[in-house]
């Protein structure tokens, strides 16, 4: 029976670095505080996922170092299927973030195993059973867009996040049943499809077929198919820290469409996910 969640994605260990200010080249400062978190587009989404009620398998790789189990420990405590994520020979994929007392940030990411995933490490069997497969742009692209024709082709329905924005052909977007961007990276696709960057939501939706999703910050979200448009305001939370909104927004919603909700709830359900996250710090907090 169908009933997972497959996120085809990146699995990082964030160092977060909290300074007084930011060091210099050649300067070396003191932290004030400082964490190791699990992180990375794929594994914050499918630990969102997961939150969400969801059974979710997730499809990707770590190193064969002391930072995987840093990387994959939100995971496991949300029980995510990891038998799909394979160890390589290479570094886990680390993001250092230093911020300073003005909330400045300064980010180092080395995307070390991530480079190593195939669209071929997802299997048949996996796919056989999953409904909803999710991916976001943190891989090698002709990977995730190899995996996205696989899944389409199998029967799931298809969700991709373009973060941080890459050049996706629209034959890639025709297989796409939800496009989820923020308003930097609806701009971004805008411009490499050739479109001007203010084109309407329901433009897009029209030419890829689908359904596209901007997300706005503060201001909530939007949802467009070629027919309908829907808009979802923000909820008022206590804004604690934003990181990993974005993702949380895309876990719960891939949760609505295994659901099957109508568009408009699923838009609700993912707005308001991604109104939780800023209340938390992280974006894997268990
Ligand atoms: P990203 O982090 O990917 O740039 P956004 O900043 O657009 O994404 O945030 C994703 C979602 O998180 C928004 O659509 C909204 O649902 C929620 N969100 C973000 N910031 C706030 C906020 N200040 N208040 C309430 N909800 C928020």
């Amino acid at each position: 029976m169908r009933n997972l969640i497959t996120v085809f994605g990146s699995i990082n260990a964030d160092l977060m670095l909290r300074c007084a200010a930011l060091p210099a080249a050649g300067e070396t400062v003191l932290a004030t505080h400082s964490a190791v978190a699990a992180g990375g587009k794929g594994g914050n989404q499918a630990f969102a996922a997961a939150a969400n009620g969801a059974a979710v398998a997730m499809v990707g790789a770590v190193g064969n170092d002391a930072l995987a189990d840093a990387a994959l420990a939100g995971l496991r405590a949300r029980c995510v299927d990891l038998s799909a994520v394979k160890t390589v020979v290479a570094c886990t994929g680390v993001a250092s973030v230093a911020v300073n007392a003005a909330g400045e940030n300064q980010i180092i990411v080395a995307i070390g195993a991530n480079a190593h995933v195939l669209a071929s490490d997802l299997s048949d069997e996996l796919l056989a059973k999953t409904t909803v497969f999710v991916a976001q742009m943190e891989l090698r692209s002709a990977e995730v867009f190899k995996a996205i024709a696989r899944a389409k082709s199998s029967g799931a329905k298809t969700l991709l996040n373009n973060a941080p924005a890459g050049l996706v052909p629209l034959e890639v977007l025709a297989l796409v049943d939800v496009l989820v961007v923020n308003e930097g990276e609806l701009r971004q696709t805008c411009e490499h499809l050739g479109l001007a960057p203010n084109t309407p939501l329901q433009t897009l939706a029209q030419l890829t077929g689908g359904t596209v999703v901007v997300t706005l910050g503060e201001r909530g979200a939007m949802a467009a198919t070629g027919k309908e448009v829907f808009q979802a305001v923000a909820l008022p939370v206590q804004v604690l820290d934003t990181t990993g909104a974005g993702d949380a927004f895309c876990g719960a919603f891939a949760v609505a469409m295994r659901n099957n909700l109508p568009l408009e709830q699923a838009l609700m359900s993912a707005n308001a996910a991604g109104a939780q996250a800023c209340t938390v710090p992280g974006a894997q907090a268990f």
